[in-house]
Order: C-alpha cells, then sequence, then structure tokens
C-alpha cells in the first residue's frame, strides 16, 4: 500500500476504498429450525468463521449461545466462541454483541467488554436507541447506551454502531462529543427492517448524511433486502454487512432457510466484483478503521 489514508476524499478519480464485508454469522433471534446450516456451537462458528474469511470477510460479529442453543451473554460463553474462531481465523476483526434484547441488565450486557488477552474483542455492538422489532421491542435507554460506550471506550473497544433508524444518529454525535467514540466510528445502517428505515437509496443517503463526518458505514439489509442493500452501498462507497443474523434465505423470498453464511459472504464479493470494487484483506480493514493489527492488539 502507498501509506494514504483511507477513505479519500469523495472524487471521481479517487477509489473507493477496498470494501469491508462483515458477516453476522448467528445472531440473537434464529434457530436450526428457520436457518438449517446457522452456527450455534463454537467449532460451528468458527468453521464458519474460517469460510467467511476465505470467502472475503474481514469482520466477524459474533453472538454467542448456550449448549441448548439459547442466547448467552455469560463472558466464558463469549471466551470459549472467541478463542476457537482465533484459532482458524487470527488476524480477523471480532465484534461481539452486547444486545439487550434477552438480558436487558447493562452488567450483563457489558460483561463481554472485559475479556481480555487473547479473547478480547476487536470490537462490540452498540444500537444507538430503542426499535420495535418486528416480534417486540428492543429497549437502549440513553444513559445504558452511553455507559456502554464508556466501557468500550475504557476497554478499547471499538463500537459497530447500529442505526435502524434516521433518528438514531443524534445520539452518535452525542457520544462522539463526549469523546466516546474512536477517531474512525464504523456504523452499520441496518435498513429494511419492520418500523425501520427503508431499504432504499433515499434513505440511504439521509442515514449517511446524518453520521458524525468520517464515519465509515456499512449497510444491513434484512431478508430480501439484504442484496440490493449491499448493493447500494457498494456503489455509493459504503461498506457491507451480510451473514445469517440478517437473512437465512439463499433464494430471498422462498423461506427455506438454506443459506450458508459463505454464500452469502460469496454473494456480496460478487456485487463488489460486478461494481468494480476490490475487497479488502484483513490488513487493510484493520487500517481503514483504525485497528492496530492482531500482533500489537495482544502484546
Ligand atoms: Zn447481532
Amino acid at each position: 500500500m502507498n501509506g494514504t489514508a483511507w477513505p479519500y476524499p469523495a472524487h471521481p478519480r479517487t477509489p473507493w476504498a477496498p470494501l469491508l464485508v462483515n458477516a453476522a454469522l448467528t445472531g440473537q433471534v434464529l434457530t436450526p429450525a428457520r436457518a438449517r446450516h446457522l452456527p450455534i456451537t463454537p467449532a460451528a462458528i468458527a468453521q464458519d468463521a474460517a469460510e467467511c474469511v476465505e470467502a472475503g470477510a474481514t469482520i466477524l460479529h459474533l453472538h454467542a449461545r448456550d449448549a441448548d442453543g439459547r442466547p448467552d451473554w455469560r463472558p466464558d460463553t463469549y471466551r470459549r466462541v472467541i478463542s476457537a474462531v482465533r484459532e482458524r481465523c487470527p488476524d480477523a476483526i471480532v465484534c461481539v454483541s452486547t444486545t439487550g434484547r434477552d438480558e436487558p441488565a447493562l452488567d450483563r450486557r457489558a460483561a463481554v467488554l472485559e475479556l481480555d488477552g487473547d479473547e478480547k474483542p476487536d470490537m462490540a455492538s452498540l444500537t444507538l436507541g430503542s426499535f420495535n422489532f418486528h416480534s417486540g421491542a428492543s429497549v437502549n435507554e440513553p444513559d445504558v447506551i452511553v455507559a456502554l460506550a464508556e466501557r468500550m471506550a475504557a476497554a478499547g473497544i471499538h463500537p459497530e454502531l447500529e442505526l435502524f433508524d434516521l433518528g438514531m444518529a443524534h445520539l452518535a454525535h452525542r457520544l462522539a462529543a463526549r469523546g466516546l467514540l474512536p477517531d474512525t466510528p464504523y456504523a452499520n445502517l441496518m435498513l429494511g427492517f419492520a418500523n425501520g428505515v427503508p431499504a432504499d437509496a433515499r434513505s440511504l443517503v439521509a442515514l449517511v448524511d446524518a453520521l458524525p463526518a468520517g464515519t465509515v458505514w456499512a449497510a444491513a439489509g434484512l431478508g430480501i433486502f439484504q442484496r440490493p442493500a449491499g448493493a447500494l452501498a457498494i456503489a455509493a462507497g459504503g461498506h457491507v454487512r451480510t451473514g445469517l443474523e440478517d437473512n437465512p434465505d439463499l433464494d430471498d423470498a422462498d423461506g427455506r432457510g438454506l443459506a450458508r453464511n459463505v454464500d452469502l459472504v460469496r454473494r456480496a464479493v460478487a456485487l463488489a466484483d460486478a461494481l468494480g470494487r476490490p475487497v479488502a484483506t484483513t490488513d487493510e480493514a484493520r487500517r481503514e478503521l483504525g485497528l492496530g493489527r492482531r500482533s500489537a492488539v495482544v502484546a
């Protein structure tokens, strides 16, 4: 590389930064009954992680499940998942979830941020507001969001900001004003969820314009919107989140739940190829986000 910092300013004669592909492998809600190839155990998650990294993913968005397949916030469970993933993909960017959908208590949501050594996550999700999913509410009170951001900043863990609607961008600015965001914030724009912002270009532009300056952004589309959201983002200089967490169906609306994580990563990479966008290596991804190399992180 030539040492010039990404992202370049937008200009017709400068290329977009190499594409960051974020693979959300398991999620909080899906079961193997709905997504046949959903990875649940640490070994299965690590196997999917390895396949996805081989196919072009550089960020791995992880949720932990207990032995019965239920969502599990406990750090020891996350430690087993991260350990298995790092064994297979030592350089990939590991992002954990601090979701409050099943566990509202702040200390439990934040417990994963205390992992250290080789199991310390690089990133953690930070949803910037409460939201009505199709099946119920996800409650994120402002004080809880700020407290999670404070703990991430104190631990040196990079937030994956999640926005489901335009108003959530406001809190990103408040966090930035309090010095709680890194120099290069990273935001995932969650498009096409019922009750949220639609997966269309007008909404995407409004969301991107509402983010703090310099935010590296990605689009994630729910279900059938995964592919168009990815295409919009790739063409517009953003990045992509894909994976079973957001879409279990390979043939879009067939509802058969037959997608594998690696299929969805390959589909995003094929879209990037079609649009002439290079896909980032792990080193490029770490540099775009201002993250250190793994060896430096561990040392
Ligand atoms: Zn998630």
